[in-house]
């Protein structure tokens, strides 16, 4: 380690920013006792989530977006030895849930223009596989870093098929297609609320659909299954997976603040553009038209793997935080033996791409220190 790194700030890639009301409403949930996983927050912060999505949008929030994305799973009717079409170029969570259940993922890669599920590949694999009498169960979609995965493309093939679509907003609350948010697209969208995400309640997720059935029965499985008796009894196997009325507290107060923080992180993407962009092949990806993204995390490419890296190593020596993409789900080492379509976006995003600072509480001053580095390497 570079011995100066001690006298240099530390620079996150993507850290907590509270608003300031979250420590009210966690003191509210102490003073009213509701320190349990239910109670006025946990209702206060689903009404704040769908009034921001869309009225007709049903909320569930629960432990992580993981969590959702398992209940998604098992209210889309996934069962053990079942297929689900998966996008390769993600976070891990999205993939591993289909393993809790015993079923299998097909990992599928991506498009250039939003870096997200490729159509043409989705609809191969699922005629392939309905070629061999397989109908996959559902599609995992993630609109991966805030961009929104080609919704209309995506959906045609849902419908033309008949596969339900489990929309993995995680990374993407505020983004839009056509005016409409993200979590809103899918048969069932989850979101997180872990501590790098765009708002955070330290830990949390959410299940949205806009049938109240599925919502309904989200909560009934996220706390443990139980049958109406004022005994405990139960007929399906249940999970502990509701979020805590303390944590809800912190989301409450995120939520008023959460336009700001979409702004925020959009205007450090532009900053890294103007900067940047006219350095020789430091590559951005835009936003095709109609499309939105709350640029949760903002990505350059560089012409090379070398060049990635030294970027990296350079911002690391001057105790700046980066990180590579996300390794496509096809190349790591848990996924080897499942089936996937791949055509080498992804392997070249991972190879090349590197996430910049991107924390809605970054000053201009680490802006221009950030800046500053990546092009003393590039030049
Ligand atoms: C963060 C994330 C998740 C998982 O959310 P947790 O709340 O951390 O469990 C799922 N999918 C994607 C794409 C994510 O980035």
């Amino acid at each position: 380690m570079n011995p100066n790194i001690l006298h240099k700030t530390k620079i996150w890639l993507s850290s907590p920013h509270m608003g300031g009301n979250e420590r009210r409403y966690v003191q509210e949930a102490f003073d009213t006792n509701w320190v349990a996983p239910l109670g006025p927050n946990v209702d206060g912060f689903e009404n704040d989530l769908k009034s921001f999505l869309q009225e007709d949008c049903h909320v569930a929030v629960l432990s992580s977006g993981t969590a959702a994305l398992h209940l998604g799973l098992i209210l889309l009717g996934v069962k053990a030895g079942d297929e689900v079409l998966c996008q390769s170029f993600t976070f891990s969570a999205s993939a591993n849930p289909i393993k809790y259940l015993g079923a299998n993922p097909i990992f599928i890669d991506s498009e250039k223009n939003t870096w997200n599920i490729s159509p043409k590949l989705l609809e191969e694999a699922i005629r392939e596989r309905l070629s061999k009498g397989r109908k996959p169960k559902a599609i995992v979609a993630v609109h991966l870093y805030g961009m929104p995965y080609m919704v209309d493309e995506i959906k045609e093939i849902s419908l033309r098929y008949d596969i339900p679509i489990l929309e993995d907003s995680a990374e993407a609350l505020g983004s839009m297609y056509q005016g409409e948010k993200c979590g809103t697209f899918g048969d069932i969208a989850i979101l997180s609320f872990n501590g790098n995400k765009i708002i955070t309640t330290s830990g949390g997720g959410a299940l949205l659909t806009k049938d109240e059935y599925l919502r309904d029965q989200a909560v009934f499985l996220a706390t443990q299954a139980r049958d109406s008796a004022p005994h405990y009894q139960h007929s399906v196997v249940g999970h502990n997976y509701r979020m805590s009325n303390v944590l809800a507290g912190i989301g409450r107060g995120q939520m008023e603040v959460i336009e700001d923080r979409i702004e925020a992180r959009r205007n450090n993407y532009h900053f890294y553009k103007e900067h940047l962009q006219s350095l020789n092949n430091i590559e951005f990806l835009d936003e095709p038209d109609g499309f939105f993204s709350n640029r949760w995390l903002s990505c350059i490419l560089a012409p090379s793997f070398e060049i990635r890296e030294a970027i990296r190593l350079s911002l690391e020596d001057e105790n700046i935080d980066s990180r590579p993409l996300w390794k496509p789900m096809h190349l790591q080492p848990v996924f080897a033996r499942c089936q996937s379509f791949v055509n080498g976006v992804s392997e070249d995003l991972f190879e090349r791409g590197l996430c910049l600072p991107s924390g809605s509480n970054l000053e201009p001053q680490d802006l221009e220190r950030i800046v500053k580095n990546v092009k003393r390497i590039v030049q």
